[in-house]
């Protein structure tokens, strides 16, 4: 299948790789049609706030429209914002906004699980007393109160808690324990907003052999109405379609037959080819 573009991309504007013009020229050499920078938003309780403040963040907005107009005749370029739900950015001047959970608010503090595979296990040791369910729990409740926060076009890694189970299998990804509570965060979240994401960054990254949403999740996204987009959450240029013919596999195992691009005229559906 051809690739046409990728929404959910990082420059050095945050914690990326590349530059804008980098990541730019790739998707054009690519045969891009379309280009979504989605820098993180700033929030107070992360050290290190993936290089972003309050300040660069309009920086980085100036920038990629400058840039859309640069570009104009070339490729369709989209600012975005990959917003943490307890962010402080204003959620305004965006032409789209991913809503992701990078941390969760527990006993007044914010904990980072985003992280590898040593790093989550002592979280679940420190904070959820060794159990990897209650982590999940925490999360998928967590993630699902998202629309409480800002108005979303798409939902971030949805099952991004699980990113590291290949190497420590900290919970039973097929237990019904498991899918009730990432079934129940779809069935909340579907309502507010209908487009989620197929993340292969923790491909790129070598956590994961496979994209996620699992597939057992991704058939209930397709059994509740929920439409796709394919990313690679794209820190290095290198990998802006990482992944992609594996996730269409899924998806296709899944029963999609189509998923979704962002045209200037808002998101259509294109069919998923083998
Ligand atoms: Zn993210
Ligand atoms: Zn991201």
């Amino acid at each position: 299948m051809i690739y046409t573009q990728n929404l959910h991309t990082h420059c050095t504007h945050c914690d990326g790789k590349d530059t804008p013009e980098e990541m730019i020229e790739t998707a054009l050499s690519l045969g891009f049609t379309g280009l979504g920078f989605s820098a993180h938003s700033y929030n107070s309780y992360s050290p290190r706030c993936y290089r972003m403040t309050l300040e660069t963040t309009e920086e980085y907005k100036r920038d990629i429209r400058r840039l859309q107009e640069l570009y104009r005749d070339r490729l369709d370029i989209f600012l975005g914002l990959e917003f943490d739900a307890y962010s402080e950015t204003p959620l305004v001047g965006y032409d789209y906004v991913i809503g992701s959970l990078h941390y969760l608010k527990k006993d007044g503090q914010f904990l980072g699980f985003d992280r590898d595979a040593a790093t989550v296990q002592k979280l679940i040791d420190e904070h959820f007393e060794g159990d990897g369910m209650k982590l999940v729990r925490a999360y998928y409740e967590q993630l699902a109160a998202l629309p409480q926060y800002g108005k979303f076009d798409i939902v971030g890694h949805f099952d991004t808690v699980v990113k590291t189970v290949e190497q420590n299998p900290f919970v039973d990804v097929e237990s019904k324990e498991y899918l009730d509570l990432a079934f129940g965060a779809i069935h909340a979240l579907v309502k507010e907003i209908p487009i989620f994401e197929v993340n292969t960054g923790a491909m790129s990254r070598g956590y994961r052999t496979a994209p996620y949403p699992t597939l057992s999740v991704l058939k209930e996204m397709k059994r509740t109405g929920v439409r796709l987009i394919l990313s690679s959450d794209c820190h290095d240029r290198r990998y802006l379609t990482c992944g992609f013919d594996d996730s269409v596999a899924l998806m296709r195992e899944a029963g999609y037959r189509e998923m979704y691009v962002l045209k200037k005229s808002g998101f259509e559906a294109v069919p998923l080819e083998v």
